[in-house]
């Protein structure tokens, strides 16, 4: 049986209990055990797919195919593996299921109720997403006394009733203010945050205290007393420059050691954070620093949530460039400003690389084309991800194919020559208005060109093999399995993960070829149509795009391949 660590959060959302979350779990993993993390998310939401980025963050995209709250992100980040959708649970999920279950008649004539039947499901899916891991932390989205998490408390309370306290431990994440006019940190707001979580029936056994500052001894004191809690089980998380120094930080009040012993078990190695240490300090301190413009859409955004909207692609480069001991700056730049003409175009010879990102519809798409075209013909270093894929190909059938009226179905249905459309299978389903089931999500496998520089990259960087491990786990699961397609022998392949509807439209392929796009991977579907995958130009330092989402696979000390090439282009 794993042993359960929920991690809820009192005083206020925002204070980091997501990355608090997966350093606990990168803690325990550096002790030698097998560690996964659960995200409750108590919204109706059946997923975050159709959720606002610009309000609520990213949109995370799962090997299989989730639209997940960007925390899974964070938890892939630190602990360096594939979670699975079904480490999201959200309120609607577990009411969709138990109401279709009655409508099914699987009550069999007893009244549906609130108690035991909702969390019934919570418990069933949580043991679930457990899987065989020795850890397994449960982070209850929202902040305690949300009225929305109570379902979710109650039936953690009832897991640790079956499965045992000593299988099950409970962490608060709480804030500690200092308001400026006295300058004190209040531990008030803690201690009603622990009276709440009591309300519940949940004592916490560790509180984490997030500050700006490091709690002193008098302060630490009062909150161990308060919670009645075991001296030294207070732990101080102070404010950091990097999410990446978490888990050193919470090791130097030896937390490892004290949930192992909490849960009476020991260290099965000893942690080795050597390597990670080197990262964080090539982050805080690197050798050299590049500069990155990223031209995309951001309208409806103000100055806070656009690193949050965009932040896989932040923290890849962030990845990239401590692998690189290179700091990257970014500049998000609103693509608009390049509409006009061409020449504005120009403003981009100040930046040692251009990514063009996922993006939809028709707003400043002009603007990134010019973007993509400065790029091009300028030998900028140039990252095109998804969108920016897309475009690129747009802009070589204008301008070197001289298909002056190129463009993708999705800004200009009309268009003479649409080098990007929809695949004929999925019009089919958008006409039919099923807007859920027309996106390509999740991991797809693509073969890559003999001698491509993309294959150059992954090989580098180790993927093809870690990769190959992969495909062998998707080729057992018959409900995943398309995601392969049909996998030519001998080649190399990789996978990625999606989420579009407009593709490279198969007939112009040769002659985008013709005139010198290198199409170096492909997805092949069952029905034989290629789906094209990636794009580079041989005749420029660096010039490559995807279709899918790299930055969903990237993390700190296994950066992705495309973004490790990018940067170190942007380097020279
Ligand atoms: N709008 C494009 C499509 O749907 C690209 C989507 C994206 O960049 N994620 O195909």
């Amino acid at each position: 049986m794993p042993k359960y660590i929920v991690v809820a959060g009192g005083v206020m959302s925002g204070v980091g209990k997501g990355v608090t979350t997966a350093s606990i779990g990168k803690i325990l993993q550096e002790h030698g055990y097998n560690v996964t993390a659960i995200k409750i998310d108590p919204y109706l939401n059946y997923d975050a797919g159709t959720l606002r980025p610009t309000e609520h963050g990213e949109v995370w995209v799962t090997d299989d195919g989730g639209e997940i709250d960007q925390d899974l992100g964070t938890y892939e980040r630190f602990l360096n593996k594939d979670i699975p959708k079904r480490n999201n649970i959200t309120t609607g999920q577990v009411y969709k299921t138990v109401i279709d279950r009655e409508r099914q008649g699987e009550y069999l004539g007893q009244t549906v109720q609130f108690i035991p039947h909702i969390p019934d499901e919570i418990k069933k899916r949580i043991k679930a997403a457990s899987n065989s891991n020795d850890f397994v932390l449960v982070e209850v989205g929202g902040t305690i006394g949300d009225y929305e998490n109570i379902p979710f408390l109650f039936a953690l309370k009832s897991l640790e009733r079956e499965v045992g306290k000593q299988n099950l431990s409970y962490v608060l994440v709480t804030y500690l203010p200092i308001p400026s006019h006295i300058e004190e940190m209040k531990t008030k707001p803690t201690q009603q945050a622990i009276r709440l979580l009591s309300e519940s029936g949940i004592f916490p056994d560790f509180i984490i205290c997030r500050a700006k500052k490091a709690l002193d001894v008098v302060r630490k004191k009062k909150i161990e007393t308060y919670a009645n809690i075991i001296s030294d089980h207070v732990i101080s998380e102070p404010d950091i420059e990097t999410v990446y120094q978490i888990p050193l930080d919470l090791e130097k009040e030896k937390l490892g050691e004290k949930i192992l012993k909490e849960f009476g078990m020991k260290p099965k190695k000893q942690p080795e954070w050597h390597e990670w240490k080197k990262l964080v300090e090539n982050i805080l301190n690197p050798k050299k620093t590049i500069k990155v413009a990223i031209v995309g859409k951001y309208i409806d955004i103000g100055d806070y949530n656009l690193a949050d909207s965009y932040i896989s692609i932040n923290q890849s480069l962030l990845h990239a460039g401590a692998s690189l001991n290179t700091g990257v700056e970014i500049e998000w730049l609103d693509s608009k400003i390049f509409e006009e003409n061409r020449k504005s175009a120009s403003e981009l010879k100040k930046y040692d690389g251009i990514i063009v990102p996922g993006g939809f519809g028709a707003s400043g798409v002009e603007g990134k084309i010019n973007a993509v075209n400065y790029a091009r013909t300028n030998k900028i270093p140039y990252l095109g991800l998804c969108y920016g894929l897309q475009l690129a190909v747009v802009e070589f059938a204008r301008n070197v194919c001289n298909l002056k009226d190129a463009h993708t179905t999705e800004v200009n249905p009309k268009t003479s020559a649409p080098v990007i459309d929809v695949q004929p299978a999925q019009r089919e389903i958008l006409e039919k208005h099923m807007f859920g089931g027309t996106m390509r999500l999740g991991a797809y496998a693509a073969v890559l060109r003999d001698k491509s520089k993309v294959l150059k990259l992954y090989g580098e960087a180790g993927r093809l093999s870690e990769d190959e491990k992969r495909i062998q786990e998707i080729m057992k699961d018959k409900s995943q399995a398309f995601r392969l397609g049909i996998l030519e022998k001998g080649k190399k392949i990789v996978l990625e993960r999606h989420r579009h509807r407009y593709e490279v439209n198969p007939s112009f392929v040769d002659l985008l070829e013709k005139n010198g796009l290198v199409f170096s991977g492909c997805y092949m579907r069952a029905d034989k149509t290629k789906l094209m995958e990636y794009i580079e130009l041989p005749n420029h330092p660096y010039f490559i795009s995807t279709q899918a989402h790299p930055e969903f696979k990237s993390r700190l000390g296994n950066p992705s391949p495309l973004f490790y090439g990018f940067v170190k282009n942007c380097i020279k």
